[in-house]
This record gives structure tokens, sequence and C-alpha cells, in this order.
């Protein structure tokens, strides 16, 4: 059987006795398939919502097994997709709403995790995005610009200068940097085993080593049992490629990561990140990294390929040519930490719908509910779904149920080899723009166009 590698959070978390499977047919009231966060913030917002209901988690493995367990563990306040909407004057004021609750969302979950005291790392220290190329300046004010002309101000998003950004990120080339306080750091592991137990507390269900093999309305079959519901909720994000009618919902893209062990506090006065703010730069193929509360570096980034078929696989979270590149990336970031040991090295796949904006979904006729397509953002984003799932579920009109991800489908992606070749080539191109920009100092702008037709880069 292939195994998949152990993260750092997993690592330094201990393994955990699995929960019992279903043992038999049962019935609920809501049953929920997937123990990532939307599952949990879903059940979580249900039961404190309404306490009486009858909720039953169904996890193939365990909780925190897919990329809850294994993300970058930025808690923020951004969304995939959010910058198109704001773009565009015809649904302004509901994307500054939706921008609005991500904000929210933030300080929401820090509140949970204080009340329910889940021991996950938390450090509110916002996010700092550095450019380390020229044409990342133009590229990272874009972002701050256009959310100053829609109301948002400097206490939110603010540019920072070289002498400013190096303070707080002591990067080895510095042209400034886009800061926002609505980002927390967090041990993403931690947290969502937390909630476990807090759903625990709450009275829900958990069932692990129960993959769900059917949904249909009012049901859940398992090799277990089958579960009777209502309401059936489906939280399988990047999984969702598995069910052959729902293949071309949505693509699993790899994430890769790489840590240190702990480092000393000279090397990390050398390093900044006093705030324990998360951090990236302003190239195309996203990287991102965070100072762990036992003073580690982990560092990720999206360098790896696309699989034929939406394939998963263990193995997939494992590429040595990525890893390498990531931990290259840092020391060109870093250069004190030329010849650091790395300990860990890890991934997961993350889903992104074919124009990039997640859907939060409830059809009334079915009693069917989804949430994802989150693009590589969904640690707080699942949150707001979870607690908007939980509103349409129980018919509560609220402000968060008229968001515009709400009810929104995405057209379906490419069939193969169309998706292989189309997604391939924007990750190719976006190395390439990357590359270029570092050897020129400048952006390569029609490339830039193309790619973002492509895939939405
Ligand atoms: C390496 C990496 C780094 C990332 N970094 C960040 C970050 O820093 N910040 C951020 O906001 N986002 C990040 N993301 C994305 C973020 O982790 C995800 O968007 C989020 O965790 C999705 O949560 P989820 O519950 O929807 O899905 P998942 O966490 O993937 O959970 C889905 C669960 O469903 C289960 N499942 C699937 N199929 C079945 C079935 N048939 N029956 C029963 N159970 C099933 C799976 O086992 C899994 O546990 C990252 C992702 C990766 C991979």
């Amino acid at each position: 059987m292939e195994t998949h590698p152990t993260s750092l959070w997993e690592a330094t978390a201990g393994d955990r006795p699995r929960r019992p499977a279903v043992a038999g047919d049962i019935a609920v009231d809501v049953a929920i398939v997937g123990g990532g966060y939307t599952g949990l913030w879903t059940a979580y917002a249900l039961k404190t919502t309404d306490p009486a209901l009858r909720v039953a988690l169904i996890e193939a493995e365990q909780v925190g097994f897919g990329a809850s367990g294994r993300n970058g563990g930025w808690v923020s306040g951004k969304l995939s997709g959010l910058d198109m909407l704001l773009a565009d004057p015809r649904g302004r004021t509901s994307a500054i709403r939706l921008q609005r609750e991500m904000i929210d969302t933030v300080s929401r979950i820090g509140d949970v995790i204080y009340e329910e005291g889940i021991d996950c790392g938390w450090a509110h220290g916002g996010t700092i995005v550095a450019a380390t190329r020229p044409p990342h300046v133009d590229r990272l004010k874009e972002t701050i610009e256009l959310r100053h002309a829609v109301g948002f101000g400097e206490d939110d998003y603010r540019w920072l200068d070289a002498a400013e950004a190096q303070e707080r990120l002591h990067t080895s080339r510095s042209y400034g940097a886009s800061y926002t306080p609505h980002c927390a750091a967090v041990d993403p592991l931690r947290l969502a085993r937390g909630l476990a137990d807090a759903i625990d507390r709450l009275g829900v269900d958990v069932y692990e080593s129960t993959p769900a093999r059917r949904i249909d309305p009012g049901m859940v079959r398992t090799d277990h049992g089958d579960v009777r519901a209502e309401v059936v909720v489906r939280a399988t994000e990047a999984y969702t490629a598995r069910f052959p009618e729902l293949r071309r919902d949505i693509v699993p893209v790899y994430s890769l990561m790489i840590s240190t062990p702990p480092l000393d506090p000279a090397t990390w006065s050398q390093l900044g990140l006093q705030r324990r703010e998360t951090f990236s730069d302003g190239r195309k193929q996203v990287i991102y990294g965070q100072r762990t509360d036992d003073g580690r570096l982990a560092f990720g980034g999206r360098g790896a390929p696309y699989h034929f078929g939406s394939r998963i696989r263990p193995s997939y979270d494992s590429e040595p040519a990525v890893f390498e590149g990531l931990r290259e990336a840092l020391v060109d970031l870093f250069p004190v930490l030329e010849g650091v040991e790395i300990d860990h090295r890890w991934g997961g796949p993350l889903a992104v719908t074919r124009d990039w904006l997640p859907t939060v979904t409830f059809d009334r006729d079915t009693k069917i509910g989804w949430a994802g397509g989150y693009a590589g953002q969904g640690v707080a984003t699942a949150n707001l779904a979870g607690r908007i799932m939980s509103d349409l579920i129980l018919g509560r009109d609220t402000d968060i149920t008229s968001l515009p991800i709400v009810g929104h489908r995405s057209r379906r992606w490419e069939p193969e080899p169309l998706r292989w070749l189309g997604i391939n080539l924007g990750l190719a191109m976006s190395k390439h723009v990357d590359r270029s920009e570092d050897r020129t100092g400048q952006a390569p702008r029609r490339r830039s166009a193309v790619m973002k037709r492509l895939i939405g880069l």
C-alpha cells in the first residue's frame, strides 16, 4: 500500500487513536461527509445553533487527513476569486460584504479557539507579502489599491516601503511589501483535532475509517452500514474528483511543504517575523511560510504538476524536485538558512474550480449541500462556509446567506487531455514568468494575460 509522507504537524502532534467506524445502519438529521474544516465547522455551527439536531460526521480516514491537517496554517482573510469580484462594478457591493465577512471570520476563528481551549499555536500577526523582484511592486500595490478604492483603509491593507518591510521580514532582496493584519498563523492539524473534540463535546457522532461510497438524497452508503439523514453535506474538497459524476467540478492541485527544525533566537533575529506574521512574496508561483509556535520555519509552494484524470495518490504528496525547489527558494529569500536541515517534507491536494471561486450550495429539493473549491485559501473560508451551510440547512435568512459564493456554480473543467494540457501549461508558464522576472527585472505582460485566461493565475 502506498503511504504518504508525514507532515511536520503530524510528526509533532503525534498519533491519535482513531474514532470508531460506522457499525451498522444509523439515522440522523444531518450527515456530513468529510472530516476537514468544512465538515467540522458545519457540524460546529449546526450544533451551536440547534443543539437538538442529530448530526453525524463521516470521515474516510481520520479527522484532518486531508488538506486541513497538512496546510500552511494561514488563517487568512483572503478568498480565492475575490479580486475578480471586487474589480467588477456589477457585483461590487456584495463582493465588499464578502471581503468584510472574511476579515471578520479570522477573528471569529480566534474566538472559538479561545472559547474551546484549542491549543493550536494561534498568532494573529497578519501577513506580509514581500516584493523581492521589481515587477512584484506593481502587482502587490494593485491588490492594495483595489481594496482602498472600494473603501478599505490603511488599517486593513497597506504598503510598506523597503525599510519598513525589512524591519518585519529580512529578505535578501526587498522593494517593499504589502501588509494586512487580517491573518493568523496556526498549527493546522491541532486546529482540526481541537475542532473535532469540540464537536464531540457538542454531541456530534464522529466516525472515522468510513469512506462514503455513494451520496444520494437522504442517504450515505458506506461499507459498514447506511447512514440515513434528512440532509446530507458533502465536504470532500479535492477528493470530490473521486466521485465519477463530479469529476470535472474541481481539479485537485497539489501544494507541497518543507520545514526546518526549531531555529535558535540568533537565526530568528536575522529572519524577522517577530509577531509570527505569515509571509509570501509577489511571484506568480505561489509560495507561503510561517514561523511556527515552536520556532520552526514551515514553507510551501505550488510547483507540483497536475496529474492526468484528476488522480489523487499518496505518492503525489512527495516530489523530490519540488521539495528541492522549495529549499532553494527559501535559501534565496533568507541566505542565512544556507545549509539548514530540512526535517519534514509533505504535501496534499486542494481543490480549484474552473472560475477559481468557491461555492456553498444547498439544494432544497434533494437536501444535499456542498461547499469547497477554496483554491488553497480554505482555512478561514471553510469557517464561513460552515456557518453559511448551517444557516441554509436551518432555513435561516441571514447576512451571510446572500453572499456571492452562495449557490455559485462555476462552469466545469474541460475533459482530458485538455485539462491536463491547460493546467500544466499554465503552471509551466508561471514558473517561466518568475524566471524571466528574475533575469530581466520586468514583467512579461502578454504572457501574464495568456496565463490568466488559461488557469486564472
Ligand atoms: C499543502 C497545503 C497547504 C495549504 N495551505 C493553506 C493555508 O496556509 N491557508 C489556507 O487558507 N489554505 C491552505 N490550503 C488549503 C486548505 O488546507 C483547504 O482549502 C482546506 O483545508 C479544505 O478543507 P476541507 O474540509 O474542505 O477539505 P479537506 O481538509 O481536504 O477534507 C476533506 C476530507 O474529506 C474526506 N473524504 C474525502 N472523500 C471522502 C469519502 N468518500 N467519504 C468520507 N470522507 C471523505 C477526506 O479524507 C478529508 O479528510 C493548503 C492546502 C494544502 C494541501
